[in-house]
């Protein structure tokens, strides 16, 4: 029998340095039913970063296990590192009507597109480039060429807004964190997600 309702996975895009996190961070501190994925990555962990909580910190080869046996939804690599969603987990929770969010770049978003067209795509975006460039640096846990490799990826990133369906300025926390949670509500009741509930309302 299926469900009368899945949840919603959002994707959250945005250059590294757009406050994704803390927008998210602000999101999730209200509302229910809602989870981040956690990634895997090859990538090492920073200070104060845990496995399992942060990321799966894995290693080349385990990553290339995973996706060997199926088990990411879309992965993409980013500044020398492989980053994916795993698979059964975000599933699960769809499945049982709760919300998921993906906080990935825009690779890996373009192919959660194609392979889950359902997904609501949300861009981050900075106020400007400047606000951009002194988040990066002020972040102070990456060395200079890691800093500026990162800024020339976001400049890269920052058309795919075009792509998305919808495009969230990072100026105010709070704010873009409410505008979040219109697009979270108001995609629960898109008619994708509501047309098994019609349907057995119209059942003789
Ligand atoms: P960071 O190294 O700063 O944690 O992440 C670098 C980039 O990888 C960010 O843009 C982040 O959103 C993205 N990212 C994190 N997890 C995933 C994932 O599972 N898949 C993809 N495609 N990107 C991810």
């Amino acid at each position: 029998m299926r469900k009368e309702q899945t949840g919603v996975l959002l994707v959250l895009v945005g250059p590294s340095g757009s406050g994704k996190g803390t927008v998210l961070k602000e999101l999730l501190r209200t509302e229910e039913k809602t989870f981040l994925s956690v990634s895997a990555t090859t990538r090492s962990p920073r200070p104060g970063e845990e496995h399992g909580k942060h990321y799966y910190f894995l290693s080349r080869e385990e990553f290339q296990k995973l996706i060997e046996e199926d088990g990411l939804l879309e992965y993409a690599s980013y500044c020398g590192n492989c980053y994916g969603t795993p698979r059964k987990a975000v599933m699960e929770r769809l499945e049982r009507g709760e919300n998921v969010i993906l906080e990935i770049e825009v690779q890996g978003a373009a192919n959660v597109r194609r392979m889950y067209p359902e997904a609501v795509l949300a861009f981050i975006l900075p106020p400007s480039l400047e606000e951009l460039r002194s988040r990066l640096v002020g972040r102070g846990t990456e060395d200079p060429e890691t800093v500026s490799r990162r800024l020339e990826t976001a400049l890269k990133e920052l058309p795919f807004a075009n792509e998305c369906d919808y495009v969230v300025v990072n100026d105010q926390v709070e704010e873009a964190a409410e505008s979040l949670r219109g697009i979270l509500r108001a995609s629960r009741c898109r008619q994708t997600v509501m047309a098994e509930r019609v349907r057995r309302l119209l059942e003789p």
